[in-house]
């Protein structure tokens, strides 16, 4: 079975910023645990390209908007390399094959009897490319998010029926595993239960946008036009008939997307799709924000962590770490510099890399640069209880988005392992020509355990996992968890490199 992923595709109006980065690389974690555990995935990110702001944006820029989306497009493809992002997919909204998408969506949803004509009145963000029911303001409202000026809209626009689908989408939000995490799905069933009205899907006088066919002056509102980029991405070659799609990995396991955009996902988007009579992703998860040192992050701020700048100063290692291991997955999170380094050298230097570099230089040392090879098994290795633990504890929470916790087991497994070489002190042993036998037992129990550690946390951290492993002798790029999540794969006798710091300590 072929396991859909996705990212938002992101909004082309200006550089991809640490919010977007986050989401990607959370993606990118669960794409990797995905991929490891054995399932085939496509893992789709992109950007959404079209709408009246990204017509602005370039007019200000004074360069074409075909330009600068390009432009736009490409610094984020070339960010992700940087992040060592592994999507199978990079769909663009002004490709040919999502326009011919698009067009054919909208026939199937038109035959259905739900689309028509209607007249649309209302204060609109062209920020959030949105209409507001209840803006701030009497006289002059502005948007809440944008603090900018809403403009009063009355034309004549094509409204999807969402109306028709009250019932069907408070069904499908009523299953527990749809939207997730549980706050955000109370949120929805609080928005659905005051009744759904119709929306626009058309605008007209904007013509950097895909053109509605049949209707001429008008092109698809943006938003319509974007979450159809998860189904176009999917397209390997050239154009594929909708009711083919599930031979491409239609529907998706999850959309895991900010919390802003939850209501486009967990409403409009299935109502969409049961109009079209495709199938349904099977769940929808809802994220949090990220503040910096407590504050909201902004241009106008000032504050804006730039993730190409946070990656050439600390490497991604830390950063990966920071996002998924200290942060609630679903929960807001607060960036914190001081909070970052500790976690860095607390957890990853000391932790982790301690553990291995003093265990390895132990055993490089009196056993020949070789993993200790005197064979000796004890049926209450408690690190081996331990480790066989962890590792049902870490896919189940891998499974559910919790990485937080799955670092944390993940992390424990580490601590444990420290505590466990100072309770047995191999140092004071080796000094003692007959407990020889005992000291390669304990070394050979924190070096699989150290293996262990690297092998699951490859889904957050796949270059620490690979420095690890490599520093354990093994160069081959891990590909699969298929018999590497077992208790003695590490080959007694196996000669180990000379150490050398997998993470520096920040200062
Ligand atoms: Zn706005």
């Amino acid at each position: 079975m072929t396991i859909t992923i996705t990212t938002p595709l992101y909004y082309v109006n200006d550089k991809p910023h640490l919010g977007s980065t986050y989401t990607t690389i959370a993606c990118d974690a669960f794409a990797r645990y995905k991929k490891l555990n054995g399932n085939n995935v496509v893992f789709i990110t992109g950007v959404d390209e079209h709408g009246q702001k990204i017509e602005r944006t370039a007019k200000a820029n004074n360069i074409s908007p075909s330009d600068h989306c390009s432009k736009i497009a490409s610094q984020y493809e070339m960010l992700w390399k940087k992040w060592s992002i592994s999507n199978d997919k990079f769909i663009r909204t002004t490709s040919s094959q999502h326009k011919t998408l698009v067009e054919k969506f909208f026939h199937r949803v038109d035959q259905n009897g739900d689309i028509r004509l209607g007249r649309q009145q209302g204060w609109y963000c062209v920020g959030c490319e949105e209409y507001k029911d209840d803006p701030p303001g009497a006289k002059d409202p502005i948007c809440s998010t944008h603090k900018m000026p809403l403009e009063w809209r009355d034309e004549e626009n094509l409204f999807f029926c969402l109306s028709k689908y009250q019932t069907k989408i408070e069904n499908l939000i009523s299953q527990p595993n749809f939207v997730q995490p549980i706050s955000r799905r109370n949120e929805i069933i609080n928005f659905v239960s005051k009744g759904l009205k119709d929306f626009s899907i058309s605008r007209v006088n904007i013509s950097w946008g895909i053109p509605v066919p049949g209707f001429k002056g008008h092109t698809f509102y943006v938003w319509f036009d974007a979450l159809l980029g998860y189904l176009s991405g999917l397209q390997t070659k050239g154009e594929v008939e909708l009711d083919e799609l599930n031979n491409y990995g239609w529907p998706a396991d999850v959309h895991v997307i900010g919390k802003d955009i939850l209501r486009f996902h967990a409403v409009y988007w299935p109502a969409m799709l049961m109009s079209a009579g495709l199938d349904l992703p099977h769940r929808v998860f809802g994220h949090g924000f990220l503040t910096r040192e407590g504050n909201k992050m902004g241009k106008s701020l000032g504050n804006v962590l730039d993730p190409e700048l946070l990656l050439d100063k600390y490497g991604e290692d830390p950063v990966r770490w920071y996002l998924l291991s200290d942060i609630k997955f679903g929960q807001d999170g607060d960036f914190q510099e001081k909070r970052f380094i500790d976690l860095t050298n607390n957890d990853l230097a000391n932790t982790i890399g301690n553990l291995l570099n003093r265990t390895s230089s132990m055993s490089r040392k009196w056993f020949s640069n070789c993993v200790p090879n005197i064979h000796k098994e004890n049926e209450n290795n408690e690190l081996k209880l331990l480790a066989s633990k962890t590792i049902s504890d870490v896919i189940n929470y891998y499974e559910q988005l919790s990485f937080k916790e799955a670092c944390k087991a993940i992390l424990d497994l580490a601590s444990s392992s420290n505590l466990y070489l100072n309770d047995n002190e191999p140092w004071k042993l080796i000094k003692q020509n007959s407990e020889r036998e005992l000291v390669s037992y304990h070394l050979y129990n924190v070096l699989e355990s150290c293996r262990i550690v690297a092998t699951l946390i490859a889904p957050v951290l796949p270059n620490l996992s690979r420095k690890i492993l490599n520093q354990l002798g093994f160069f081959d790029s891990l590909q699969s968890w298929e018999h590497q999540l077992v208790w003695g794969v590490l080959e007694k006798g196996q000669e180990l490199p000379e150490p050398s710091p997998i993470i520096p300590r920040l200062e």
